[in-house]
């Protein structure tokens, strides 16, 4: 086996690459495009194409596409074969920097949400230069950007990318303030912590559920769960460690930093955490990352399900999105520095994610609202739906001394004057990290943990990075206006964490008490389910907020709300006919044949006349009668609320009937075919049990 120093990246085409591959000037000219966004000229752009085709083709390339993150949540992409015709009727290999450049993949069949409607249909693909290019499956693949025609972001790449510059353009003016004047550009990073199960091939291939809708929609509890707690960070089974080998070497051909791995708390499920980079990468990334866990998986007979909940009753898959900010010469923003002033710097910064999680909770929830992740949040095994931060004690003792006013013990000072009095030197939260906040600053960097485990991280981290843009923006307004830098910061800080303070929450967000406090005394958003949420996303203040940086305009905000609702509607619709389909062809049979062959038992063991007894026979069949009437009665009532869903003018009263009438109808059927699952016997049941599938995989 090869060091992996020596095969890692080798299929990208890197920094290294493209150094050794290109020209110095055109090497210097990217370089530039890359890093301060330089427009590209054609001249350049056909020598890259060049190089990228001849390297890619070096690696086994036939093919090139445009590589994109459609509103779908996945990625797309479109293959093209190098070959062009010879004059000699043979062929050549061709690439040039019009096709690396621009692409223009048919859009109409994307979600659009209306845009389209009011839009050109046309879409196209632009080259991202930030994120390298790669090969996999025998094809360069090139990361895009894909607009319509008109220029309106069509996918999660645009608003990602304008977000980041956002970003770049408001803390660069609060480094100026503070005197740096090296920083050349601040970025967001974002290390994404990856959840995941998997289970074997076979049993998937017997459960319609999983393979339509990536979750279990019934099942039994089995008599083993979680609760022995023998599965988090428990030994790796070879098979599991077999296939995160092999995933591991995939991803570090590809280049993706893949570092951490254990066994998560339910059985069959697992973890995968990458060392972070930069947000557009760390995205690509993890986007890739999901892909190439199922292709892997299925190379070892097993399947990943990354869905949020794939089993009731035991944790379901979360992806906890690590974030911090920092400067193109290495230093973390969010990292307490060592002077005074580096320390009021830290706290202006710290104090722009505080206001901006405040001020954009609603943003935030939105971001994370899914089918699938409805049935985490709030559940006890993952944050909330109610955003709040968790700061530790000691950084919650500092703000609340700041606040105040008063003698923090930590020092002799008697009055913290930011930039002018030596804070005290904090330490790196040490107590434990509460997992129950959905929003924790753990050190240098804060994690979001309440991403649902088949999200594209993109969505938070565009949010993130707005509200916390539109902070420092406001911040740095005051401060390049201020007669008096010191005063106007100290001043300013004090009202951030006496206006903000309310989002801070150290204790247990598991707790029924927290709920009450938060919404009742803190006034804090508690969205509990996506219809809920979603159609806040056009409240006044976000759109002024998005389109003000540029992130969004308003239509494409309108379109976005529109295809995330529609997106819910669509996975519980398709969830519920799925139910119907089981309880009728698979379930219902299956009790019937079980039921009637109890019967028989029962008529055949009377007929010998041996006075045998009948009486558990019997009784089990009357049982089991009226289970399967419930059943039918249940299948009926769901198939109807299904059909009658029609007639709405707006996607928002579509969603929440799906909420109130078709959820409820679909746990009714769940619980009365878990009641006959429990009856009928294990060789009559028509699909593998929850104890068969959490338990297959060896
Ligand atoms: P854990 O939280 O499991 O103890 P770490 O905190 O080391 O582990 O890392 C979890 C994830 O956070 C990893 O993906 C890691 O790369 C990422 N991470 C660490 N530091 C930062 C940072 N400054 N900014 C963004 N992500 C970070
Ligand atoms: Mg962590």
């Amino acid at each position: 086996m090869r060091n992996v120093p020596d095969y890692f990246g080798c299929l990208v085409f890197d920094d290294k690459v493209m150094k050794s591959k290109l020209p110095t000037d055109v090497y210097q000219s990217l370089k530039k495009t890359r890093e301060e966004g330089a427009p590209i000229d054609n001249g350049v752009a056909n020598i890259v194409a060049n190089a990228m085709k001849d390297w890619a083709v070096a690696n086994g390339a036939t093919h090139f596409t445009h590589w994109f993150q459609p509103l779908t949540g996945v990625t797309a992409e479109k293959h093209d074969s190098f070959i062009a015709s010879a004059d000699d009727s043979g062929i050549i290999m061709e690439f040039s920097g019009k096709e690396l450049i621009q692409g223009e993949p048919d859009a109409s069949s994307f979600p659009s949400g209306g845009l389209r409607a009011t839009f050109e249909a046309r879409g196209y693909t632009t080259w991202d230069p930030t994120s390298f290019a790669f090969v996999k499956d025998k094809t360069l693949y090139i990361p895009t950007a894909f607009c319509s025609y008109s220029g309106e972001a069509l996918d999660k790449k645009t608003p990602l990318l304008r977000s980041m510059a956002a970003l770049n353009k408001q803390a660069l003016r609060i480094l100026r303030l503070f005197g740096n004047n090296d920083v050349k550009s601040v970025h967001a990073n974002v290390g994404p912590e990856q959840e995941y199960f998997l289970i074997s091939q076979e049993m998937y291939e017997l459960r319609p559920d999983i393979k339509f809708t990536g979750r279990t929609l019934f099942g039994a509890k089995s008599p083993k769960g979680q609760e022995m707690d023998d599965h988090y960070f428990g030994v790796i089974k070879p098979k599991v460690a077999a296939f995160m080998a092999e995933l591991n070497e995939e991803l570090w051909k590809l280049g993706v930093l893949a570092k951490t791995e254990h066994n998560e708390v339910a059985p069959s499920q697992h973890e995968l955490a990458p060392i972070y980079t930069t947000t557009n990468i760390a995205t690509d990334h993890n986007q890739l990352t999901m892909e190439l866990m199922q292709k892997v998986a299925s190379k070892h007979g097993l399947v990943c399900l990354l869905h949020e909940k794939p089993f009731a009753g035991i944790n379901g898959s979360g992806k906890h999105n690590n974030w911090s900010m920092a400067t193109n010469t290495g230093i973390n923003l969010l990292s307490p520095g060592a002077t005074p002033y580096e320390n009021a710097q830290f706290l202006l910064f710290l104090c722009a994610v505080i206001k901006a999680v405040d001020d954009y909770q609603d943003l935030l929830r939105i971001s994370v609202a899914t089918a699938g992740n409805d049935h985490r949040l709030g559940a006890n095994e993952a944050p909330p739906a109610i955003v709040s931060i968790f700061l530790g004690d000691e950084l919650s003792s500092i703000l609340d001394a700041i606040e105040n006013e008063t003698v923090y013990s930590g020092v002799e000072k008697t009055q913290l004057k930011l930039g002018v009095d030596v804070l005290p030197k904090f330490n790196r939260d040490t107590t434990d990290r509460n997992r129950t906040s959905p929003f924790a600053f753990t050190g240098n960097k804060f994690e979001f943990r309440m991403l649902g485990s088949s999200n594209s991280i993109a969505c938070a981290n565009i949010m993130l990075n707005a509200a916390v843009a539109e902070s420092l923006k406001i911040y740095a307004d005051r401060l390049e206006g201020a007669n008096d830098f010191e005063t106007t910061l100290h001043e300013m800080i004090k009202k951030t964490i006496k206006d903000h303070k309310r989002i801070i929450f150290n204790g247990n967000g598991y707790e029924e008490m927290w709920i009450k406090e938060a919404t009742e005394k803190r006034g804090l958003c508690n969205y509990r389910t996506t219809p809920d949420c979603i159609p806040h996303m056009l409240d006044k203040k976000n759109v002024v907020m998005l389109t003000s940086h540029k992130i969004f305009t308003e239509a494409e905000l309108k379109s976005r709300c529109e295809i995330q609702l529609e997106n819910y509607c669509k996975t519980v619709v398709i969830e519920g006919n799925t139910m119907v389909s089981m309880a009728k062809t698979l379930i219902l049979p299956a009790v019937e044949a079980y039921t009637l062959d109890l019967a028989k038992t029962a008529k055949m063991k009377q007929s010998l006349d041996a006075g045998l007894d009948c009486s558990y026979e019997r009784k089990l069949v009357k049982n089991l009668s009226s289970v399967i009437g419930k059943i039918a009665d249940d299948v009926e009532d769901l198939e109807k609320v299904l059909f009658d869903l029609h007639g709405f003018e707006d996607v928002k009263d579509e969603a929440f009937a799906i909420r109130d009438k078709v959820l409820p109808k679909m746990e009714a059927l769940r619980v009365v075919c878990d009641e006959a699952e429990l009856l009928t016997a294990k060789k009559y049941w028509p699909f593998p049990t929850y104890g068969d599938l959490l338990f297959c995989v060896r």
